[in-house]
């Protein structure tokens, strides 16, 4: 039976593992944290997966929280315009609805199920060391510890990587009371130029449904600002006053706002990265980055778990077409470009929607606000970005897919 090591249990880390133990591979996934710690421990994520990814998951029989977790049926967009009203203004339903289970919930479950089905759970901070070790005592080790120091390991891809700084001040607030939307649930998505970005939607966390904020703030901006912000009550605060002085018509859904617990909360930021995914340890063994170790985006998008859950389903193929054979560095350098051919459009999607819109996408988004179609295809293409290179994301497609649409 082939050993296979996964260091970290994220969503990456543990859909892999028991995709392999399905398979009859033999598992051990590292994780620094238990069960317990995580359930109890601070938010990560706003993680909202949209229907392929949710696929992947129900595939494999993950999808626990179908009854449970409030579906995100749609995705609004509007663009204030100064003046306290909208300058553009739509909302559209999505092909499948998508979800976000907070990982809080799923990953203590999922690794009970991953234990249940026959794998070993180690816990461990791990490092150098350790790597050597599972590398010596198993045929693959993965490395899927998501924004995890050890990430470090696998060198910066510079000709990959768009930017070398964070791009955003990112900040989650987890809170029941939000007033819903009329009609359908969606994310509610807000740009403000220059300034960053609002969504929220509904979600699960660990005391029920709730509704996530997030906030994404050009560095230097006025939504960059969390420093100072030292209590869950003063984080709630902050998120209530953004709301207030940029999006009014969000400050009405959020007249009666209670944070779901004191660790709903989180701020922080980071560059995003692109890594080479062979990482190679002071023995010379060889390791594969799994998921954000590899190509890690700015949340803008809403992009990272459904990458994680795509990389761990392209990865789990790749393994079990590859049989019995080594896996060599020829073998990881392949199992990540087939990753890659997926995963370049999404990074230089979400990349592009962290610069300032060109004209072109402001004519097509302004357009949706009376046109279905438009407003149809870029909230579907949340489930597959691919679909924004023939329309969205070149100033000459964009033309010929509007007169196609006025025509
Ligand atoms: C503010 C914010 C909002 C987001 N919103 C969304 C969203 O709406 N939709 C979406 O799809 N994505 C979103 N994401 C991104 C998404 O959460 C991540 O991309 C996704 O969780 C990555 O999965 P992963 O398995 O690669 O890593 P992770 O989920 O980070 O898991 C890595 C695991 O490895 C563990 N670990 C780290 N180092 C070690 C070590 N040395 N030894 C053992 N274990 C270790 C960690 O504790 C963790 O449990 C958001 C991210 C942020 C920061």
């Amino acid at each position: 039976m082939r050993k296979i090591t996964i260091v970290g249990a994220g969503q990456a880390g543990l859909q892999l593992g028991i995709g392999l133990l399905d398979n009859g591979y033999d598992v051990t996934v590292v994780s620094n944290r238990t069960g317990q710690q995580i359930r109890e421990g601070r938010v990560m994520s706003s993680q909202c997966m949209f229907g392929t990814a949710l696929a992947h998951e129900r595939n494999l029989g993950l999808d626990r929280w179908d009854a449970d977790c409030p579906p995100v049926q749609g995705i609004s967009f509007t663009v204030p315009d100064g003046t306290g009203g909208k300058a553009i203004d739509w909302a559209s339903r999505l092909d499948a609805s998508a979800r976000s289970v907070d990982q809080r919930v799923k990953m203590p479950a999922w690794l009970e199920e991953f234990e249940r089905r026959g794998g070993k759970v180690e816990l461990r901070d791990a490092d150098v060391d350790d790597l050597e070790f599972y590398a010596r005592e198993s045929d693959l080790v993965v490395v899927a510890a998501g924004k995890g120091e050890i990430a470090g390991l696998f060198e910066r891809d510079a000709e990959r990587s768009t930017f070398d700084t964070p791009q955003r001040a990112l900040a989650l607030t987890y809170v029941t009371g939000m007033k819903p939307r009329d009609e359908y649930s969606a994310v509610s998505f807000n740009m403000v130029p220059g300034v960053g970005e609002y969504f929220t939607f509904p979600a699960l966390t660990t005391t029920g449904p709730c509704d996530i904020m997030v906030f994404e703030g050009v560095p230097g901006g006025p939504l960059d600002c969390w420093q100072g912000v030292t209590s869950p009550e003063q984080h709630l605060e902050r998120s209530l006053e953004i709301v207030r002085t940029h999006l009014p018509w969000e400050a009405e859904r959020c007249a009666d706002l209670q944070l779901t617990d004191p660790n709903g909360v989180l701020a922080g930021r980071f560059p995003p990265t692109v890594r080479r995914p062979v990482g190679q340890l002071p023995s010379g063994a060889v390791i594969l980055g799994l998921a954000d170790v590899v190509v890690l985006n700015d949340p803008i998008t809403g992009q990272g778990s459904n990458n994680a859950s795509k990389c761990a389903a392209s990865y789990l193929s790749s393994i079990l077409e590859h049989g019995e054979r080594p896996y060599d560095r020829a073998f990881m350098q392949e199992t990540f470009e087939r990753y890659w051919d997926y995963a370049q459009y999404v990074a230089a999607w979400t990349n592009a929607l962290l610069g300032a819109p060109p004209e072109h996408v402001l004519k097509l988004l302004g357009t949706a606000t009376n046109s279905p179609r438009i407003a149809r295809r870029f909230t579907n293409g949340f489930d597959d970005p691919r679909d924004f290179f023939h329309w969205f994301m070149d100033p000459v497609a964009a033309e010929s897919y509007l007169a196609a649409v006025a025509a």
